[in-house]
């Protein structure tokens, strides 16, 4: 696996794959990588003749008093982890490269940030519009892969990719899981023994309204009622929140249809982890 550790390394690695041939797949990280992470490269493999992948931990996706300082950085593993999946080049920008002395510029997507994640991290889908733009403008690749775990923020990539006429396309990947159901999270480092026994709670919380809904429910307060008991019964007490909305807009819906999947999306403090998750509650297969 090649490093590209700045923007003309990156530049010259574009350049000459796109030259040869195939197209450029493309997977922006924070590293401390898993095997979520990773079922991206895969895909992007499938999908791409050449990959590339960026670690950059974003400063401005981060608030004043969340985890930017403390954020794992895994550099040695997470090279090991490309490589073996096969990963062509990784960027590793710095800081002042991709925010250079005198950048001003910001992007917002008012209506898609408003809500869930967005009302609890003030300003956190500027920071990924921004920063996903510049590496898409860096690195111009074919394709570019997100993790549906993510849900917000890749409805919101979607969107500023379509906006803006990024000439890309967008794949969304399932969310890989640990074996009692919990998300892969770089912020799962954070939990203790305990925490994490008890995290196991968010998926079942998932399941419990996927249930429900298949067996007819329709009503978001009864869906939402029943993963907020889930989340409770296991000692989940700091919820940010548990909401069905249209899976395409993120609107509330008053009433549950056939007509449009509805999606169930939760965010938890656990210890001193943030944690989210959500699952698409169709009638049938479910996610
Ligand atoms: P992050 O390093 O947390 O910024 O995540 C980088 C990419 O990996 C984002 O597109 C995430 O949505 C995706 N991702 C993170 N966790 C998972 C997971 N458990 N399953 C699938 N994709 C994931």
């Amino acid at each position: 696996m090649e490093l590209l550790t700045d923007a003309q390394a990156l530049t010259r690695w574009s350049r000459a794959r796109r030259a040869s041939g195939g197209g450029i797949g493309f997977v922006p990280t924070m590293g401390a990588l898993h095997a979520g992470h990773i079922a991206l490269i895969h895909a992007a493999r499938q999908q791409c003749a050449h990959v590339v992948a960026s670690i950059f931990v974003n400063p401005t996706q981060f608030g004043p008093n969340e985890d930017f300082s403390r954020y794992p950085r895994t550099l040695e593993a997470d090279q090991a982890m490309l490589t073996a999946a096969g990963c062509d080049a990784l960027y590793l920008p710095e800081v002042r490269e991709i925010y250079p002395e005198g950048f001003q510029t910001r992007i917002q997507l008012p209506e898609i940030s408003a809500g869930l994640c967005g009302a609890v991290r003030p300003g956190h889908f500027d920071g990924v519009a921004l920063v996903v733009t510049i590496l898409l403008n860096r690195v111009q690749p074919d394709v570019a892969f997100f993790g549906l775990k993510d849900y917000q923020q890749f409805l919101l990539i979607e969107r500023l990719v379509t906006d803006l006429a990024m000439p890309l396309r967008v794949v969304g990947v399932p969310t890989v899981r640990e074996s009692d159901g919990l998300a892969m999270s770089s912020r799962n480092r954070y939990l203790n023994p305990e925490e994490r026994q008890r995290a196991g709670a968010l998926y079942r919380a998932l399941l419990a309204a996927r249930d429900l809904r298949r067996a007819g429910e329709g009503s978001p307060e009864l869906l939402e009622g029943v993963a907020r008991e889930v989340l409770h019964a296991a000692g989940i007490e700091r919820v940010e929140y548990v909401a069905v909305r249209a899976a395409r807009t993120l609107l509330k819906v008053a009433t549950v249809t056939d007509d449009e999947d509805p999606v169930m999306l939760l965010a938890v403090r656990l210890g001193s982890a943030r944690l989210i998750d959500n699952m698409v509650l169709s009638r049938e297969d479910g996610a």
